[in-house]
């Protein structure tokens, strides 16, 4: 066994979670891209993903991207496309074209430059241009703009195709997707099909939080592909802010996993005048009297955010954490907890983010 703080896999959880979304997706002639950067890029991730045929796997960082393309070459599988989901740098243009065969955009002076990379090395590069409806992250906000930007590519840039259109919201301004964005999507590429002549190829209107649209049966059928990272990863959101119940999917495809070094009844408030913590930050305590209180070995530099670890065992409570140590309350943990004994946490997008990035979290894959 492998030591602690580790995050486990379950990948029996993770092929499940993958074929109920690609199921909900399919059924609705909807195509899947498979969003694995809230996992790190994993290896195994990236070969499940490919296993149970996700037709395009895509990160927001090439350095996943060039490994789902490496593990895809190993596996002798060509059934799959590479999406770059972030705005590509300026600097990473040729590894843009020669890892991804789509990416998404908002900057015509990029998409300029991968055509002129493409070229380059004789290849098409396909594209996706982002709109902003709203939830002020990436895309044009100006739909003109967008919109002439697209037909430069179109009639210009030889080496690109015009893939589509696409919008992500849910993210920054954590706008709902609703019927009536949608709506504005397929307006706008209304007005592009009219002057390019032909039908575009994908609308994609985003990703974990397009599905509730999908499953309600309001998703305008014209948005034909969704970006799918959380729901395939951990089902949680979905299940907690949406109240859709997928039953065939696990919420702990992945665990975090620490060691249990000090077990002592402590006070629950702090003796001695109040400062601000190791990350300058001032809480507030409350006094509920002596309690047994646990430490683990593993803390916010292992999983970023405390308050988002949901203890598996009962009886056990997260209190708070320094970088290195978490502090837990076991009082009402109903077995007797002993040092050695390691505890199990679910994980939310965040944690899972950053347990699968940190370079002393091991990973078990079972
Ligand atoms: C991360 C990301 C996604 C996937 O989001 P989930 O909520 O994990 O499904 C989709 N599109 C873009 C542009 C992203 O950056």
């Amino acid at each position: 066994m492998m030591n602690c703080p580790k995050v486990v896999l379950d990948t029996q959880k993770l092929r499940k979670n993958i074929r109920c979304i690609k199921g909900i997706c399919h059924s609705e002639n909807v195509s899947l891209a498979g969003v694995v950067k809230g996992a790190n890029g994993i290896e195994k991730v990236n070969e499940i993903f490919i296993e149970e045929g996700v037709e395009i796997i895509s990160s927001s960082r090439i350095s996943h991207i060039r490994k789902v393309r490496q593990i895809g070459k190993a596996m002798g599988k060509t059934n799959f496309e590479t999406m770059l989901i972030r705005i590509p740098m300026k600097t990473e243009i040729d590894e843009v074209v020669s890892f991804c065969d789509i990416s998404l955009n908002s900057e015509i002076e990029i998409l300029r430059e991968l055509n002129r990379e493409a070229e380059k090395v004789g290849l098409v590069h396909k594209v996706i241009i982002m709109f902003d409806l709203g939830d002020l992250r990436e895309g044009f906000f100006e739909v003109k703009e967008g919109i002439s930007c697209a037909l430069e590519v179109e009639h210009s840039l030889k080496n690109l195709e015009l893939l589509g259109i696409g919008t992500n919201l849910g993210c920054y301004g954590a706008i709902k997707v609703t019927e009536d964005k949608m709506l504005d999507l397929i307006a706008i590429a209304e007005e592009i099909e009219e002057k390019i002549g032909r039908k575009l190829k994908f609308l994609s209107g985003g990703g974990t939080t397009a599905l509730p649209l999908l499953l309600d049966g309001t998703m305008p059928d014209r948005i034909n592909l969704l970006r799918i990272g959380e729901a395939m990863l951990l089902t949680r959101d979905l299940k907690e802010d949406w109240g859709h119940i997928l039953k065939d999917c696990s919420q702990d495809a992945f665990t975090l996993h620490m060691e249990v070094i000090e077990i002592k009844n402590k006070a629950t408030y702090p003796i001695g005048e109040i400062a601000l913590d190791g990350f300058g930050q001032k809480h507030t305590y409350e006094d509920r009297g002596m309690r047994k209180r646990a430490l683990l070995a593993g803390g916010k530099v292992d999983y970023g955010l405390p308050e988002m670890l949901i203890p598996v065992e009962k009886g056990v409570a997260i209190v708070g954490a320094s970088s290195d140590h978490t502090i837990i309350d076991v009082e009402d943990m109903e077995r007797e907890l002993k040092i050695g004994d390691v505890l199990e946490f679910q994980l939310t997008y965040a944690t899972l983010v950053y347990s699968t990035g940190s370079a002393d979290v091991g990973l078990e894959i079972v």
